[in-house]
């Protein structure tokens, strides 16, 4: 039965998208306030499906209608194939087209050298197939202004609507647009970033901003390779893919489109770095922005990323050189092929440059390299990446450290579940920005570091090595590892991942164990739901340095006759298993982003 709150969400949802896909803050905020006015704890839940499609872009896509159109038939009672009432139908027949533009290349051009406040900007889009009648790129119309559209070397006709540029030039393999860009000073984006106090510029098109910088496919799975000519103006420098100078930027292998960057000032360049394997690491910085202990530490570290995984999974593919390049926020980093952009804001302090240095190395084989399918897969480029990273410090700062990295990635899965809690995987049309929380970042590791622990660390790292070469340059998804995992072991990890994918909080058990000479009465006392087939590893120790290793199921209690004397217990002294066993429940701690 539906009532009278869920009827005037329904009105609300068909208000706000009235006469166009988009609407503003206010509208979402109305939107929102109709959706917590819902009791029924059934109907609130698809009230709040339709609204995290729309919360954060504040606009209606056309592959949302679908999901949108689903939940509120069932909030309306609705049966599943039957219109909806006008309003509602009018309101999702609005929904912003979808980019059609399968791209191969961008080939982009900006002229910084007149001054700040309009760019001329020019893009030759090559397509991997003939463009249709009407061919959909997304821009940002209140950063981009298009001039002209030439296909075939004639201007030819072209509209923009909303989010998106519409050309008419059916057939054609290429077209030219010819435009102007407006710099934001805003550190974080999108698109063209002005910074006031160096004068210098660098972009930022993560993960929906690319149309902010140049008409463009935003999809991840879209794979191209890119040019970019940039004219800096007077004294700058260009610094991006395969060059710093007055040279192209180059990107000969497929990235997704927001991995396309590149910055222009007065940068100081520290000394370059060699890697073992050829790579050269070159860091640009303003001034002392940064300490130079912090430059050298996360420089030093990014070079050997690159030889430690170009060592495990293959070589580094995006050419001889890696920059690295200050830029202004506090953010986090970004993975922009070839030239990460590190915020100065978020390495203050050594060991976290270190981190977020190897993490964006790490992207350049997860991430950049092998692209997600699509925004729910946001995992498989996170997660894997922070994988990759605490592997790194592993083989380089020892074991210690990867176990505290394990153990302040377990908390911070812990406070993510606590605060809203929701599976790894999101649905293919989700909003990457709703699963922008610590869950890819490190439940996905946890996940791995178990598949690797119950496959046994050779198999697990032969197998993601031949993962990664096998799907080199293409885009992947969750089912696609899976499958790829079991015939390359011989294990089904299927059930185990939709196991652990969709955990609500972290295993957490009080431990009520107790000693008795050479006796031990294992209990634990579960304070969260635990997953089935959790086996914890227990190391008893002895008076004498004796050792006893074990596997203890939690929800059956043991008695164990060690035949030593017992001093203490270890609980999972190696980190195989994501669950905390303490007299406390794990604390939040602060999340670095990146
Ligand atoms: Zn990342």
């Amino acid at each position: 039965m539906t009532g009278v709150a869920e009827r005037a969400f329904a009105r609300a949802f068909a208000r706000t998208f009235s006469t166009s896909g988009m609407t503003t803050r206010a509208g979402i905020a109305r939107l929102g306030a109709a959706m917590n006015a819902i009791r029924d704890p059934a109907h609130r839940a698809l009230a709040e499906e339709v609204f995290a499609l729309v919360r954060h872009r504040r606009k209606l896509d056309q592959v949302e209608v679908a999901p949108a159109r689903r939940a509120l038939a069932r909030l309306l009672d609705h049966p599943p194939s039957s219109r909806l009432p006008v309003a509602l139908e009018r309101a999702l027949h609005h929904a912003v087209p979808r980019v059609n533009a399968d791209v191969r290349r961008y080939e982009l051009s900006f002229d910084l050298s007149g001054g700040a406040m309009v760019v001329p900007g020019r893009a030759v889009i090559r397509l991997a197939r003939a463009a249709p009648e009407d061919l959909v790129l997304a821009v940002a119309p209140d950063r981009l202004n298009v001039r002209e559209v030439h296909a075939r070397g004639r201007a030819v006709p072209f509209s923009v609507r909303g989010e998106r540029l519409h050309v008419r030039a059916p057939g054609a393999t290429a077209i030219e647009v010819r435009y102007t860009v407006r710099p934001t000073e805003n550190p974080n984006g999108p698109g063209l970033i002005a910074d006031p106090r160096t004068g210098s510029y660098s972009t930022f098109t993560w993960p929906y901003g690319t149309g902010a910088l140049f008409p463009s496919n935003p999809a991840p799975e879209d794979g191209v390779t890119a040019r970019v000519t940039v004219e800096a103006g007077r004294g700058r420098h260009v610094v991006g893919a395969g060059a710093a100078g007055r040279r192209p930027i180059r990107i000969d292998r497929r990235v997704p489109a927001y991995a396309i960057a590149f910055y222009a000032g007065r940068f100081a360049r520290r000394r370059p770095v060699a890697s073992r394997s050829g790579v050269t690491v070159t860091l640009y910085g303003h001034g002392k922005s940064v300490r130079d202990d912090v430059r050298r530490a996360y420089q030093r570290a990014a070079a050997e990323a690159i030889d430690f995984f170009s060592d495990w999974l293959g070589p580094y593919a995006y050419g001889r050189r890696f920059a690295m390049v200050e830029v202004r926020g506090r953010l986090g980093c970004m993975e922009n092929a070839g030239a990460v952009a590190m915020m100065v804001g978020a390495i203050r302090a050594r060991q976290v440059a270190r981190e977020m240095a190897v993490h964006e190395v790490a992207h350049h084989w997860f991430g950049d390299n092998l692209r997600i399918r699509n925004s729910g897969e946001f995992w498989m480029s996170e997660g894997f990446t922070s994988y990759l990273t605490y592997r790194f410090f592993q083989h380089t700062d020892g074991a210690r450290a990867f176990h505290r990295m394990l153990d302040r990635s377990r908390s911070l899965v812990s406070a993510a579940l606590r605060h809203r809690a929701h599976a790894l995987e999101g649905p293919c049309y989700c909003d990457i920005h709703e699963l922008f929380t610590d869950v890819p970042y490190e439940l996905g590791p946890w996940i791995l570091r178990m598949m690797e622990t119950a496959l046994g660390s050779p198999a697990f790292d032969r197998m993601l090595g031949a993962w990664y070469r096998a799907h080199r340059f293409a885009a992947v998804d969750t089912r696609e590892f899976l499958r790829f995992a079991r015939r390359q072991t011989g294990r089904d990890v299927e059930p185990f991942f939709d196991r652990w994918s969709r955990i609500d909080a972290v295993p957490s058990f009080e431990d009520r164990s107790a000693i008795a000479g050479d006796r031990v009465r294992v209990h634990l006392r579960a304070r969260t739901p635990v997953p089935e087939g959790v086996v914890i590893p227990l190391v008893v120790q002895g008076l004498r340095g004796e050792m006893m290793e074990l596997g203890v199921d939690p929800r059956a209690g043991v008695i164990v006759e060690t035949g030593f004397r017992v001093r203490r217990l270890v609980w999972d002294p190696e980190r195989r298993v994501l669950a905390h066993v303490g007299p406390t429940a794990p604390r939040p701690v602060r999340s670095p982003r990146r």
